[in-house]
């Protein structure tokens, strides 16, 4: 921390603080980025705008590449001390026919599986690692709402805090706010959007004794179903076609009830647990990216450099791989006072190839699966290379990979995180 002071004016206080890197938003991307620059010696502040972690659930997959990290930080046995349940293969069920997909016990890595654990105890976890080192600092409900600007460089936020202002300097801003990212359209940085032909509505059923154990996926005429073992209760997703939720809401909770047991009937005797709509959040797909992530002094990562689809469940690892390759290549220089703006560009050179392949891909079965299954007014066929991945078991190694591990998979470079002040 460079220094900090604090001002009364009659009821607002405005707080100045200095720091090495400020990074906007407490998700997956930001506080792993905290974390590993903080152990890298550099002095790092993470703002987050609500008071906790616990939020609506936003994806509770913790992937192979993620636990591969964790294991290079030394943090692998002690994350998986929390409670999660494990998925070694996913698969599909189209019109009557269950078909195993992926398998991820082929993958090169140490845990060859996806584990299911809430997003807050990830965060609670890394949050808790940060704070043994004396360059992490987590200031929660400090909710980022402008950029300090010199010269045409970001050398800043401000931040608005329960009880008055913070104004945080900094020679690095990052902005992971996510999807919804404040920094980014205040930095006026163009958005090339890709859209989604859906939507999906997320709510939680009972999971009882009998229960299949598998999470699973269901296509069917015109309908598309998720559910995910989340131990004592399944984490439903419902795939919609964009824009048709208010019409779906006309139809009524009892249709929308009917509509589910049909698809998953063996939680027929408890769909009436929905009991109204405030049980069933919508969220409306979005996929975009940056075409240029950074400005002299700031750096988009994760959702707000790149909106992912749902297809996959790719988000959080591409948040992930984002904030170990701005770590590995931020740490050194940030240290030595000699940042540049080409360090930022390499940022996005690196990171920008997996974003726009894994992308292109989502579109394509957005565009050539989802699409046509949801718009579909008689039973699907499976398409031939599920048909494939069917014969050939081998072939499921292949989304296996490209969910589980990415495209260019990043590694802690453990030479730069092994930093102490003495060093
Ligand atoms: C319903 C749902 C289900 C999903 N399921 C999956 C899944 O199964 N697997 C998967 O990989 N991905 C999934 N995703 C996507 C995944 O959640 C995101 O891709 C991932 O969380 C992105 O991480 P991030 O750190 O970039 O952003 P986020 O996780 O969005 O984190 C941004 C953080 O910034 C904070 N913030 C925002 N604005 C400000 C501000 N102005 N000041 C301070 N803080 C701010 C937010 O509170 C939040 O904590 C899902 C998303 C949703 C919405």
């Amino acid at each position: 921390m460079m220094g900090a002071s604090a001002r009364d004016s009659t009821s607002m206080k405005t707080e100045s603080i200095s720091v090495r890197c400020c990074i906007v938003g407490g998700g997956p991307a930001g506080m792993m980025l905290g974390l590993l620059l903080a152990r890298a010696g550099v002095g790092v502040m993470v703002l987050e705008k609500h008071a906790d972690f616990l939020r609506d659930f936003r994806g509770d997959t913790i992937h192979p590449s993620t636990l591969e990290v964790m294991h290079e930080l030394g943090l692998l046995d002690e994350l998986l001390k929390l409670p999660h349940q494990k998925a070694e293969r996913l698969e599909v069920q189209i019109g009557d026919m269950k078909l195993p997909l992926v398998d991820f016990t082929g993958l090169p890595v140490r845990c060859r599986f996806i584990a299911f654990m809430p997003q807050w105890d990830f965060l609670n976890f890394l949050a808790r690692e940060g704070s043994r080192t004396p360059t992490f600092t987590l200031r929660m409900q400090a909710e980022a709402v402008g950029l300090i600007e010199d010269s045409g460089r970001v050398v800043g936020v401000e931040a608005r805090l329960p009880d008055g202002l913070l104004q945080v300097r900094a020679d690095l801003v990052v902005a992971s706010d996510g999807r919804h990212s404040v920094l980014r359209e205040k930095a006026g940085l163009e958005v090339i959007v890709l859209g989604a032909p859906m939507d999906v509505l997320w709510f939680r059923l009972s999971r009882r004794p009998g229960d299949p154990e598998q999470s699973m996926g269901r296509f069917d005429t015109g309908r598309i179903f998720v559910m995910i073992n989340r131990g004592t209760y399944w984490q439903c997703g419902y795939v919609i076609p964009k824009q048709s939720y208010e019409s779906i809401r006309e139809r009524g909770l009892p249709a929308f009830r009917e509509n589910v047991a049909a698809l998953a009937p063996f939680a027929n005797d408890r769909v009436g647990e929905l009991e109204n709509w405030d049980e069933i959040k919508l969220l409306t797909v979005r996929v975009d990216r940056l075409r240029q992530w950074h400005r002299p002094g700031l750096l988009c990562i994760g959702d707000a450099a790149h909106a992912m689809s749902p297809i996959g469940g790719v988000g959080i690892n591409l948040a992930i791989q984002d904030a170990v390759a701005a770590a590995n290549r931020l740490a050194v220089p940030l240290r030595e006072n000699r940042l540049t703006d080409d360090d930022l560009h390499q940022v996005q050179r690196r990171r920008e190839f997996p974003t726009r392949v894994t992308q292109r891909l989502q579109v394509l079965v957005q565009n050539r699966v989802v699409a046509r299954v949801l718009e579909s007014r008689e039973r699907v066929a499976p398409p031939w290379p599920i048909r494939l991945m069917v014969w050939l078991p081998i072939l499921r190694r292949i989304p296996a990979r490209l969910i589980g591990i990415g495209i260019r998979p990043e590694h802690v470079e453990t030479a730069n995180f092994r930093y102490t002040e003495s060093a």
